[in-house]
């Protein structure tokens, strides 16, 4: 299967079928755990280059339009095998953010991608990598080669839905590492495809958090957009080994949030959405810099963020 990756025209691609437009609610667990859709892999590309720490996968699963979804929902894959902590029980169901539109990085509703990284596990005695412990869905993705079946679950998850019923709103993307796998379907929707429904002229601005430019992650789409449509979409990166923070440290998300927190305040306080997606560790250190910015500007951070959420403006998936 033809797999289009990030076009350098302006020109938007055609989709299809156009009836995936026309559901009102999102799809919804259409594949459970004790019944799931066998997919087929297309392709498993690394997208890290050499000197990134660890190995990030784009992998494309062909579904064959039976199991549809909405950008921002996630898929469960259940990996071959015994659960090492169940004998005898299969394997249980992984969560992956689903990183495509729901018409796929092949435009035609049929497949769906992932972005994945492999989970090693290093001994904390001897800092020597154990394979034993290698997580093991993320391998069996990371793996996996075209042609393999694979069980599927879902779709699932709601709070990462891209809210369309205003085409101008704002939306502010915070993603580290597999994080911005949500964020390139949002994108692909706002500036890749021709979606007679959904013709985006807000601004949408991600700010991406990883190790160094090795470890960057689609970053030739998100820079052809910035091309393409510098009014639209502002893209901040935070390269934590490579850049300082103003202190002299290492540069986090949270330092680049700090950087641009009165556009971001105010974007806010205008009704912008904000999105939070990574793993688990990040969101303290955003929230510690999201209060004392707040605490700075003679604002409370607890109301303001009771607002946000109530506003449903506040969207978090970290694990
Ligand atoms: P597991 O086999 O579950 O192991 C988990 C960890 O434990 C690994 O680091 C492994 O090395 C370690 N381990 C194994 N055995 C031992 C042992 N004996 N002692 C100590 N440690 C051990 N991940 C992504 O890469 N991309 C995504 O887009 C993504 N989206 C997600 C979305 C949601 C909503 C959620 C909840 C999770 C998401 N994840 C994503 C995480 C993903 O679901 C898995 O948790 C991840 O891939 C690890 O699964 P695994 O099967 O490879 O590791």
């Amino acid at each position: 299967m033809y797999v289009q990756q990030a076009s350098k025209s302006k020109c938007k691609v055609a989709i299809k079928p156009l009836e995936l437009e026309n559901t009102k609610e999102p799809p919804l667990n259409l594949y459970k755990p004790k019944g799931p859709y066998t997919a087929s892999i297309v392709s498993v590309e690394r997208i890290v280059g050499p000197k990134a720490p660890g190995e990030t996968c784009h992998i494309v699963i062909d579904h064959g339009g039976n199991v549809p979804y909405w950008e921002g929902q996630s898929y469960g894959v259940i990996p071959p095998g015994e659960n090492p902590k169940k004998p005898g029980a299969p394997n249980t169901v992984r969560l992956y953010s689903i990183a495509s539109t729901r018409y796929g990085d092949s435009f035609d509703g049929r497949t769906a991608s992932l972005c994945v990284r492999r989970a090693v596990y290093y001994d904390p005695e001897t800092g020597k990598e154990d394979p034993s412990k290698k997580g093991i869905c993320s391998n069996f993705l990371c793996d996996s080669k075209p042609g393999d079946k694979i069980q599927i679950t879902g779709p699932s998850g709601k709070i990462m839905l891209l809210p369309e019923d205003d085409p101008n709103a704002t939306h502010i993307m915070i993603g580290t590492g597999t994080g911005v796998a949500p964020f390139r379907g949002y994108l692909r929707r706002m500036f890749m495809e021709d979606v007679s429904s959904f013709k985006f002229g807000g601004l949408a601005w991600l700010f991406l958090g990883v190790a160094n430019t090795d470890s960057l992650l689609y970053d030739e789409e998100f820079t052809n957009y910035l091309q393409q449509y510098p009014e639209n979409f502002r893209y901040d990166k935070a390269l934590s080994r490579e850049q300082k923070n103003k202190s002299g440290g290492k540069m986090y998300v949270q330092d680049k949030i700090e950087e641009y927190s009165d556009e971001i305040f105010k974007l806010l306080d205008d009704g912008a959405h904000i999105y939070f997606c990574g793993l688990k560790g990040m969101m303290p250190g955003i929230q510690d810099t999201l209060k004392r910015v707040a605490e700075q500007r003679g604002e409370s951070w607890h109301q303001k963020l009771s607002q946000l959420k109530k506003n449903k403006q506040w969207h978090v998936e970290v694990y």
